[in-house]
């Protein structure tokens, strides 16, 4: 593991802030994470992605604003992350994690 996340703290506007240990820091959406879920649904989704339809019904959860629910530890190579919208099987490897968001000084 060449980097090792230091701090990991929500900003005010709902950003998730890393510290990494090379002195570089990183800001992710929530809805960066959710996009970039790397469970095999959100995968097969991303690969596979559904026709438009003419008419998208969004379910209620949809609607309302995506927040993160919970990041957990899952030992010490990647972070559990689970959604407002319910959806929570994604495990963040440390390497995804330094893919995903943009870097800030
Ligand atoms: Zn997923």
């Amino acid at each position: 593991m060449s980097s090792t996340p230091l701090s990991v703290a929500l900003t005010p506007d709902q950003r998730v802030r890393i510290a990494w240990s090379d002195g570089r820091t990183r800001e992710y959406t929530v809805r960066q994470l959710r996009d970039g879920c790397p469970c095999a649904h959100c995968r097969e989704a991303r690969l596979h992605p559904k026709p438009p339809t003419l008419l998208p019904v969004l379910s209620p959860a949809e609607l309302l604003p995506l927040k993160l629910a919970a990041m957990e530890p899952v030992g010490n190579y990647a972070y559990s992350i689970a959604f407002s919208d319910g959806h929570n099987t994604g495990i963040y490897t440390l390497e995804h994690l330094r893919e995903l968001g943009s870097e800030v000084s």
